[in-house]
């Protein structure tokens, strides 16, 4: 009935009422919805692509591929500030040259089961398959154009190895071996170029071109064939992962890109009524130090346990076996005391990790050197460390005696192999040898699972499921592929591989 009623301009525009009253952006909606298209276009390409993260990028190549001229606009100064970028760079994907090469086994269907039994089967069937059947075709093509692999890392969650890991353990490596076929084929990039704006064609039914802002001037892009929004998510945005996501609002670190700040998606809920899905849902890992407000790097425990260290809560008690996948943990996390929790290590453990890997990389943050985690110990905010056990616990306000019992208990499981606790399975070494370290950690929120709802061929869809014409979604603006629960290298490997596809269908308009 509300169908039939409303147009889609009228429809538009009381989606655009209703979202200022919810308290959305006021930059973005500032002007009325559903603008005019206009009469003179200052530029035209055949594929017009919002963001130059994974999924931009991918898709850029595809249309050049196609012989289509593709015209790549990005907000930021350079391609550097994406979340792509500085993300982790674990790209999961099944069948790839890497595993066959490496003696691995892995098929679709083992990788579409994995993600959706992890995903509390809350994600979407038709685009976990897009996602599982091409993984492989599209992490193939950034290992031939020299990619800095390093390996494929076994990870939780996944049956089968197949994270894939590159060498700078970021994102940029693929990011910069995108940019090179980018920049040999000549495709054009415009940076410091924000889209504001969709233009929606009443009389062709379709997304016709956008509106760009460069510096505070405005101009008009004609897209003759499609528009390919590749904006990411809204995980660089405190306010708005504050407002959808309440287990977490209010703590933790927030570490998404810069450009990541969600208005591509909203721009599309303004201008084309496109629906959001999964917006509650986020990656939000049990480990980021917050040493600064929402900010702060992050502890790569996993690189601890494994040696023996453990986790407890400021009570001074272990809640959970510590090889929980990591986002499996997080909820758990929320219901502790202060939703924080610390990792507890012996001196052996803390310098044979040492021994292994950087600071940099430990702490997963290029700032946090050597020198600079020694500082952080001296200011007894976020790490702490003493010669007893029972001091570094009162250092972090602990329970002195709760942390010693609990320590000597996981000691005993050690010796007897068996944690009658929580079941954990590695028990390689006992906490004993002093000084012992305490790393306090909290949230940390990467990326985002919401966005907006798109069909099996990342076409956009609006409030009644109908397809958007001449409008593509690609990457972390899309929602619902990992379902509610994200499991690892499944965001990198997503936004490559729906670009990829994006790319190819929007050749077609
Ligand atoms: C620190 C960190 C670690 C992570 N680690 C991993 C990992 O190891 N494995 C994994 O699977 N996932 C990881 N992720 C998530 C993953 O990196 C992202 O989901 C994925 O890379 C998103 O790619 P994208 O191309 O969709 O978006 P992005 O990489 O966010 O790129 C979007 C681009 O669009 C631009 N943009 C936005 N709006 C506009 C606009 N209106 N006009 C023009 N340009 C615009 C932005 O500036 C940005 O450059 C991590 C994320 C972070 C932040």
């Amino acid at each position: 009935m509300f169908e039939k009623k409303m147009d889609r301009r009228s429809f538009i525009k009381t989606v655009a009422v209703g979202a200022v009253a919810a308290g959305a952006s006021p930059v973005l909606f500032k002007e009325a919805a559903a603008a005019p298209v206009p009469n003179k276009w200052d530029k035209e390409a055949d594929v017009v692509i919002i963001g130059a993260g994974a999924a931009g990028l991918m898709a850029a190549v595809q249309a050049n591929t196609a012989g289509k001229k593709a015209l790549i606009l990005e907000k930021a100064a350079n391609a550097f500030h994406s979340s792509s970028t500085i993300s982790g760079g674990y790209f999961a994907a099944a069948g790839t040259k890497a595993q066959k090469a490496a003696g691995i086994n892995d098929s679709v269907e083992k990788m579409y089961n994995d993600i959706q039994k992890f995903g509390g089967f809350m994600n979407y069937p038709h685009l976990l398959k897009l996602f599982c059947e091409n993984s492989a075709e599209a992490y193939n093509f950034v290992y031939d154009n020299k990619l800095a692999f390093l390996r494929v890392e076994p990870t939780g969650g996944h049956g089968t190895p197949r994270a894939h890991r590159s060498k700078s353990f970021t994102g940029r490596d693929y990011i910069e071996a995108l940019l090179k076929v980018i920049q040999d084929r000549k495709i054009a990039i415009e940076y410091n170029a924000n889209v504001t704006r969709l233009f929606y064609d009443d009389k062709k039914q379709g997304v016709v071109g956008v509106e760009v802002t460069t510096k505070g001037k405005k101009s008009n892009v004609k897209a003759s064939t499609s528009v390919i929004l590749a904006s990411g998510g809204f995980s660089g945005n405190v306010k708005k992962l504050d407002n959808w996501i309440p287990a977490y609002a209010g703590n933790g670190v927030v570490i998404g890109g810069s450009g990541s700040d969600g208005e591509g998606i909203m721009m599309a809920v303004r201008d084309v009524g496109t629906p959001t899905t999964h917006m509650q849902y986020s990656a939000t890992y049990p480990m980021g130090i917050e040493s600064g407000k929402r900010s702060g790097p992050m502890a790569r425990y996993y690189f601890w346990t494994p040696l023996g260290a453990i986790i407890v809560n400021q009570e001074g008690k272990r809640y959970i076996d510590e090889f929980t996948p990591a986002t499996k943990i997080t909820p758990e996390l929320a219901k502790q005391t202060g939703k924080v929790h610390y990792v507890v290590l012996d001196s052996a453990m803390w310098d044979a990790a040492l021994k292994q890997y950087p600071a940099e990389v430990l702490f997963c943050l290029p700032s946090w050197s050597m020198d600079r985690v020694n500082e952080e110990i001296k200011k007894e905010n976020v790490l702490f460390k003493a010669d007893s056990i029972e001091e570094v616990a009162t250092k972090a306000k602990i329970d002195p005696r709760n942390l010693a019992e609990t320590v000597s208990r996981y000691n005993q499981y050690v010796d007897n192999k068996k944690d009658l606790d929580f079941g954990r399975k590695t028990l390689p070494n006992k906490l004993q040898k002093g000084p012992f370290y305490l790393v306090k950690m909290t949230f940390w929120t990467c990326l985002t699972l919401g966005g907006i709802r798109v069909n099996d061929k990342l076409q956009v869809l609006d409030a009644f499921d109908k397809v958007v014409k001449g409008l593509y979604a690609a990457g972390e603006a899309v929602g619902g592929i990992h379902g509610d629960t994200y499991l690892f290298g499944c965001a990198f490997g997503w936004a490559h591989t729906s670009g990829w596809i994006a790319g190819k269908n929007a050749v077609k308009g």
